[in-house]
C-alpha cells in the first residue's frame, strides 16, 4: 500500500473499476475500497465446482449502443457474439419475450393475423411499441390485445418483482420491455451484443491490475473513511484528494434519514446432473410460480459441459427496516417519495465537494452496465 492517494474509489463494480482504471492511466494514485471479498460488483462471476461460469448476483448480459464503451471493454478481454433471447412461460406455453408476432401466433392461433395487420397499419415504420400505448389504443382489438399482453406478460411478473401492482410502477421500468411488431426475437436491440469470453471478473482483474491502483477488499467504507464537517478523513488522517463513491448514499451517511427503498433478491442456485435443465438461457414465469425467472448459466457463456448444469431461481425480496442491513440493495424503486429521500442524502453529499457519485446505487438509477461505464468516463473528465 502506498502512503498517499490522489483518489479513493469506494466500490469495485463497473463504476468504480472504470473510474479507477482511467484515473490510474492519467497518472493518479488510486485506492479502491470494496466491502465484499471480491471485485466486480454485481457483475461478478466465477467458475463453480462443476465447471459452470456462474453469475453470483443474477444473470448479466452485455449489450450497448455506445461504441466507446464496447471498445474500452475490449481492451481487457476477448468478447464473443451473444444474442440474448428470453422465453416466457405463459400458462404453460413457452413464447418469446419481448412479446412478438411468434408469441402472438402461438397463443392467438388463427386469430393472430388480423391483429398483426391492424398493428402494422396502426404503427407503420415502427418495430416496437410500448404495451402502455397498446392498452390505451382507441382500436378495440388492439386495446384487447394490449390488455392480454399486459395481463399475461407484465401484471403478475411485475407484482412479484416489485411487490406492488403493475399500475404503481414507473412507466420507464415497464418500457424496458417493448412489444415487437414483427418476428425479431432477441431480448435487446442494441448494436453491440457480446459476452466476455472469460467472464466479467476476468475483465475486472485486468482493469484493476495497474501499478497506480491498490485494492482493499472486505472493507466497508465507513470503517476507514470518516466524513466530518465537510472534511474527509482516511484512516483518521485528513484526505485532500477526490473520493468517488459508488455505493448507496444511505449507507455512506449511516442511514441518518432511514434506509433508501430498494428491491432485493433471494437467489437460489441449483446444480443438476443433466446437460441442460431448460430449453433456453432465461425463462420468465409470467403467470405462475413465486420466483420471477430461471436462468441457466451455460447458455450465457456458451459452455459445452456434459451432464452438469447450474440454474438460478430469482425470488424478489422486500428491503425492509428489519432486513436492510443484511440483504443487497439491487433495484432502486422510482417513486416521488423515494427521490425526495435520495435528494436529502444528496444534499449531505454537497457539503463534501471532494465527493463525486457514480453508478447504479450512488445515483439511485436503474442503470445497465454500459451506462455505468459511460458515467464513469464522464466523471473522470471532471477530476483534475
Ligand atoms: P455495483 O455493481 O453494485 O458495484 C458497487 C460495488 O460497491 C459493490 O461491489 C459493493 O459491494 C461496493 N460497495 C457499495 N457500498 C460500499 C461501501 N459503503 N463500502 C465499500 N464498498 C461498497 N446490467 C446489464 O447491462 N445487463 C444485464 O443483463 C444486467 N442484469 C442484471 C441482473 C440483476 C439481477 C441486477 C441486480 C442487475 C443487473 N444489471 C445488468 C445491472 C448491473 O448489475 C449494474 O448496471 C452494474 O452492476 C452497476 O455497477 P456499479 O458499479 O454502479 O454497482
Ligand atoms: N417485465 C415483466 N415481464 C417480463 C419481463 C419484464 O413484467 O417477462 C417487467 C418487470 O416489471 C421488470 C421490468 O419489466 O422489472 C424490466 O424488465 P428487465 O428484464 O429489464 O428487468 P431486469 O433484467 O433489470 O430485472
Amino acid at each position: 500500500m502506498r502512503k498517499s492517494y490522489d483518489v479513493i474509489v469506494i466500490g469495485a463494480g463497473f463504476a468504480g473499476a472504470t473510474a479507477a482504471n482511467l484515473l490510474a492511466r492519467l497518472g493518479k494514485q488510486v485506492l479502491v475500497i470494496e466491502k465484499r471479498d471480491h471485485i466486480g460488483g454485481n457483475s461478478y462471476d466465477y467458475i463453480h465446482s462443476n465447471g459452470v461460469l456462474v453469475h453470483k448476483y443474477g444473470p448479466h448480459i452485455f449489450h450497448t449502443n455506445y461504441k466507446e464503451v464496447f471498445e474500452y471493454l475490449k481492451e481487457f478481454g476477448e468478447f464473443v457474439p451473444y444474442k440474448h433471447k428470453v422465453l416466457a412461460n405463459i400458462d404453460g406455453t413457452l413464447v418469446p419475450v419481448p412479446f412478438n408476432f411468434t408469441s402472438l401466433e402461438m397463443l392467438y392461433k388463427e386469430k393472430a393475423k388480423p391483429i398483426e395487420e391492424k398493428l402494422v397499419n396502426k404503427y407503420p415504420n415502427q418495430t416496437r411499441v410500448s404495451v402502455l400505448d397498446l392498452i390505451n389504443d382507441d382500436d378495440k382489438d388492439i386495446k384487447e390485445f394490449g390488455n392480454f399482453v399486459y395481463e399475461k406478460v407484465f401484471a403478475y411478473y411485475t407484482a412479484k418483482q416489485w411487490g406492488v401492482s403493475v399500475d404503481k410502477i414507473d412507466k420507464s421500468v415497464i418500457n424496458r420491455v417493448p412489444v415487437i411488431l414483427g418476428y425479431e426475437d432477441t431480448y435487446f436491440s442494441d448494436t453491440y451484443q457480446y459476452m466476455p469470453k472469460d467472464g466479467f471478473t476476468s475483465l475486472f482483474d485486468k482493469m484493476l491490475d495497474h501499478p497506480n491502483i491498490d485494492v482493499m477488499l472486505n472493507t466497508p467504507a465507513n470503517r476507514v473513511i470518516k466524513l466530518i464537517d465537510g472534511k474527509i478523513y482516511f484512516n483518521d488522517e485528513l484526505f485532500n484528494g477526490n473520493l468517488i463513491y459508488t455505493g448507496a448514499l444511505d449507507e455512506l451517511f449511516e442511514y441518518r434519514y432511514g434506509p433508501l427503498p430498494y428491491r432485493s433478491l433471494r437467489l437460489e442456485f441449483e446444480d443438476h446432473d443433466v446437460t441442460y435443465y431448460q430449453s433456453n438461457s432465461v425463462i420468465n414465469y409470467t403467470t405462475s410460480e413465486d420466483f420471477t425467472r430461471i436462468s441457466e448459466f451455460k447458455y450465457l457463456a456458451q459452455q459445452d459441459i456434459e451432464g452438469k448444469t447450474t440454474i438460478l431461481k430469482e425470488y424478489s425480496l422486500a428491503y425492509t427496516k428489519e432486513n436492510y442491513l443484511k440483504v443487497c440493495p439491487y433495484y432502486p424503486i422510482f417513486t416521488e417519495e423515494n427521490f425526495a429521500l435520495y435528494q436529502r442524502y444528496n444534499d449531505l453529499v454537497k457539503k463534501y465537494p471532494q465527493i463525486s457519485l457514480c453508478g447504479r446505487l450512488a445515483e439511485y438509477k436503474y442503470y445497465n452496465m454500459d451506462v455505468v461505464i459511460l458515467k464513469a468516463f464522464e466523471l473522470v473528465k471532471t477530476i483534475k
